[in-house]
């Protein structure tokens, strides 16, 4: 289990925010946003979450361009 920035526990974590010193569900990405604001705390763990993220901005971008 490991403590989230909200003060849960949870085993779905897919970051660890140094700011904040604990870890983030991909809710709590979007709730602390992160990466909107760029927390330069963020380190992202190993998981498929921020591939299928990557891969579904590419597809964005791709349909983007074709347009
Ligand atoms: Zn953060």
């Amino acid at each position: 289990m490991r403590r989230l920035i909200d003060g849960n526990e949870s085993e779905n974590a897919v970051a660890y925010c140094r700011s904040k010193k604990a870890f983030l569900t991909p809710k709590l990405i979007k709730l602390h946003k992160c990466l909107q604001i760029q927390c330069t705390g963020l380190m992202k763990l190993d998981c498929k979450y921020w591939e299928r993220r990557q891969k579904r901005k590419d597809a964005k971008k791709r349909k983007k361009n074709d347009s």
